[in-house]
């Protein structure tokens, strides 16, 4: 069979072992060298154009139903457990704890659960939720699992490696957020980003204001495509007097946008997490829908004088 493997970023130096695997096997096998953000991000188009049959995509559970043929192949990583000692003492003060962690380390959650347990807390594990398909389970554009238990706990733990994941569970939620990185070492709040994000938000609103013409970031990856929104927003700006125009590209090159001098600030449909995570790699603003709808706000109080 043809095949192609597609790697995130993470695990593209094991591409060509798992290719020669394969090809011992009788396959004719390809890589791919695209990034790949996540597994909304599928290589249909590029297995397409090398008549390929199947996709092999590591390192994510699936994201959305496609009409090809695609196997995920998870990608566990065994983490140092003895750093959960350290959260004893943060977490004194908290009975009720959420817990969430990634696809990664979803085999040693029950782990995690055990030793909170053990330290005398209740723990309350979301269900998956959107995206996600295991409890607890947190995608960086799919918070679900946190968000929904809110209300029934006095503060989150997230286990588990860097900080995309938990930053945007953080944004989600209310209460403390305890992140317990093992590879890094480090056991701490992070709760004073959700001040930091509600002010560079702030701040991007501000800077909108006077913006008169939009960019409209629409993404062709199978799992962000998100047309439908992008030319409701694009008619919500046309309706307040105003010009845009859906800026279409499978990866987002924030060069490219700065090139494109005629506008003055840009929305953003595709990925989530580029308006969170990217906004001041664009000269300009880059809005979330959301923060769109404010500055939308803004300028017909303005226009009313209010
Ligand atoms: S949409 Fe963004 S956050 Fe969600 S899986 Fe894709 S790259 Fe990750």
């Amino acid at each position: 069979m043809r095949i192609l493997l597609q790697f995130p970023e993470g695990l593209k130096q094991e591409a060509l072992k798992h290719a020669e695997k394969l090809e011992a096997e009788g396959h004719e096998v390809f890589i791919s060298a695209s990034p790949t953000f996540g597994a909304c991000d599928l290589a249909i188009d590029e297995a397409k154009n090398i008549g390929a049959e199947k996709i092999v995509h590591f390192g994510h559970a699936e994201f959305h139903k496609v009409d090809f043929n695609v196997e995920y192949v998870p990608y566990y990583i065994d983490a140092d457990l003895r750093i959960l000692d350290r959260s004893e003492e943060p977490l004194r003060q908290y009975k009720r704890v959420g817990l969430v962690t990634t696809i990664q380390h979803m085999h040693q959650l029950g782990k995690v659960e055990e030793f909170l347990r053990s330290k005398g807390k209740e723990v309350v594990i979301g269900k998956p939720f959107g995206f996600a398909k295991e409890r607890g389970q947190i995608l960086g554009c799919d918070a679900g699992s946190a968000a929904t238990i809110d209300r029934d706990v006095d503060a989150f733990v997230y286990f588990g490696g860097g900080m995309f994941h938990p930053l945007g569970a953080l944004l989600m939620t209310t209460k403390p957020f305890l992140v317990i990185e093992p590879f890094a070492g480090t056991v701490e709040f992070i709760d004073r980003y959700r001040e930091i994000y509600r002010k560079r938000s702030r701040g991007r609103i501000q800077a909108s204001v006077d913006a008169r013409r939009f960019g409209i970031l629409a993404s062709t990856k199978n799992g962000q495509d998100n047309m439908p929104m992008a030319r409701i927003l694009k008619s919500r700006i046309e309706a307040a007097g105003m010009t845009a125009a859906i800026l279409v590209s499978n990866t987002f090159n924030f060069e490219s946008l700065d090139n494109m001098l005629e506008f003055d600030a840009f929305v953003n449909t595709a990925c989530p997490r580029i308006a969170i995570d990217d906004p001041d790699r664009t000269r300009r603003p880059l809005l979330s829908a959301n923060e769109l709808n404010e500055v939308l706000r803004i300028k017909d109080d303005l226009k009313a004088g209010n």
